[in-house]
């Protein structure tokens, strides 16, 4: 069966064939954070989601060059760092790095590249698209100074989000707050300098002031991948503007169509809403470590449920997910010490047929639910045939061969080593209490780790802290 995904411009699923002569080089490009914050779970669906997919590819033969960018200008970061009374760059690296360590305890592959919207060379590209747009007529430079993309000279724009122009303007989806603009759906390219704006500028033919964030990712996007690329990701809320303004100026500078499958996921939701840092119903990751969850947990919960169906957040998801992941362990370790039984090199399993289900699945537009079914009917099986004694040595080996192969999409072998910091800084508190010769209070921080789901033991080389469970 071949690979097909649902693409939002078609709303349809179609096969996928990337656009290079090898056949195999696939061009990705994901919209990254904007560093004002740390990122909620919400977003982390979406970035595991684009992992899930750029995993695929990967063990369906494909070579992925990804670029995710990382928005470190924009309103709300300068809002921020005039707040804390920082530069920019000092206010955002934390929350950066922030992101780094968040993508790593979710095992998301990294990108090959994470540009920063702030970079000498990206905005001199943005300057650059943004001066061919007005030599072309599709943008102008407003009295206010600012520069906007003319839609009304862009015919495609609204096919990504499926509606013309009239609607757009009739609707009142787009809020007319630049009274500057010759129609209400032009957007900012470049926004002119104001003193709210500090000393965050750059000099540009219209004047000091800042790219508009839609343009950082066109400029980005092709500076990295070149002018057409294969797939570009997001969440629904993303098509439009965001992605809709990247199409109009990017194809608006080069004439060729720069993406051939835009795939979009749903949004993780709390009591049926959308989770945003505006509606202030999110949890970070950090929040949900702090709940003695562990880093794998989160991803298998965010991860479990297809990329476009609606997910709801609550905390028995959660454990269900560690439920989940609790029988594929056990089972790996079944497996792992009958194939230590005996040296026999038969094979007798019908892994392989399990292994074109799995994939299949995942084939349909990452069908992850039915993979997933199909993994734990296998672990039930297995399970019974290893209870039975009828499931060999060879036979073990053949399905742990088959794990290893799904768990390279997957990623959740083996157990989290990392313990949060909230929890390290108990197991501190602890033992300084022990230090102390206060007793008491360190039994209650012993139970206050068990409450939240971590063993403590005292061993001769120091207190160790493991996983209620565990290994
Ligand atoms: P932002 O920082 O708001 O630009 O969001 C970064 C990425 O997360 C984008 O791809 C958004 O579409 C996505 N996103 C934001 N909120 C959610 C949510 N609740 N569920 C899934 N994806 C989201
Ligand atoms: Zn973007």
């Amino acid at each position: 069966m071949s690979l097909r995904f649902f693409n939002t411009y078609s709303r349809a699923p179609e096969e996928f064939r990337p656009i290079a002569a090898d056949g195999r080089t696939v061009k990705m490009y994901t919209c990254g954070p904007t560093v004002y914050s740390y990122a909620h779970i919400g977003n982390f669906r979406a970035y595991l989601f684009e992992d899930l997919l750029q995993r695929h590819l990967e063990l369906r033969g494909f070579k992925v060059q990804r670029v995710m960018n990382i928005t470190d200008v924009d309103d709300k970061t300068i809002r921020g760092c005039q707040e804390a009374g920082v530069p920019l760059a000092q206010f955002t690296e934390p929350f950066t790095e922030a992101f780094f360590d968040d993508l790593a305890a979710l095992r998301i592959k990294r990108a090959d590249n994470y540009p920063r919207a702030t970079e000498e060379q990206h905005v001199a590209a943005m300057i650059a698209m943004i001066g061919t747009l007005i030599e072309r007529g599709l943008a102008y430079q407003a009295e206010d100074k600012s520069v906007y993309f003319r839609i009304k000279n862009f015919a495609e724009y609204g096919r990504l989000a499926h509606f013309n122009l009239d609607e757009l303007q009739s609707t009142g989806r787009v809020k007319n707050d630049e009274y500057e603009k010759e129609s209400v759906g032009d957007f900012a390219l470049w926004k002119a300098w104001d003193e709210a704006d500090g000393p965050v500028r750059w000099d540009s033919p219209w004047g000091s002031g800042r790219p508009g964030w839609h343009i950082e990712c066109s400029a980005m996007a092709t500076q990295l991948l070149g002018e057409q690329l294969d797939i570009h990701c997001g969440g629904v809320d993303n098509i439009f503007p965001h992605h809709e303004a990247e199409i109009a100026q990017t194809e608006g500078v080069t004439g060729k169509q720069f993406v051939r499958y835009w795939m979009h996921c749903a949004h993780l939701q709390v009591d049926a809403q959308k989770m945003s840092k505006s509606l202030g119903n999110f949890y970070t990751l950090r929040d949900v470590l702090a709940k003695g969850y562990t880093g794998r947990e989160v991803r298998y919960a965010l991860m479990r449920v297809h990329y476009r169906a609606p997910l709801n957040f609550t905390w028995e998801g959660m454990d269900e997910a560690r439920q989940a992941l609790g029988r594929i362990d056990e089972w790996v370790a079944r497996l792992r010490a009958k194939a230590a039984e005996e040296n026999v090199e038969r094979r007798t399993s019908n892994a392989e047929g399990r292994t074109e289900a799995f994939e299949e699945a995942l084939d349909d537009d990452l069908n992850i639910s039915a993979a997933l079914g199909f993994l734990f009917e296998t672990i039930r099986q297995t399970n019974r045939a290893l209870d039975g004694g009828t499931l060999d040595a060879a036979a073990a080996r053949g399905w742990l061969e088959w794990w290893n192969r799904i768990d390279t999409v997957l990623a959740l072998t083996g157990e989290d080593t990392s313990v949060p910091a909230n929890i390290t800084a108990l197991g501190e508190a602890r033992a300084q209490a022990r230090l102390a010769k206060e007793w008491r209070k360190s039994d209650e921080l012993r139970d206050e780790l068990a409450a939240l789901g971590w063993e403590i033991r005292d061993t001769k080389d120091g207190q160790k802290i493991t996983k209620r469970g565990g290994a």
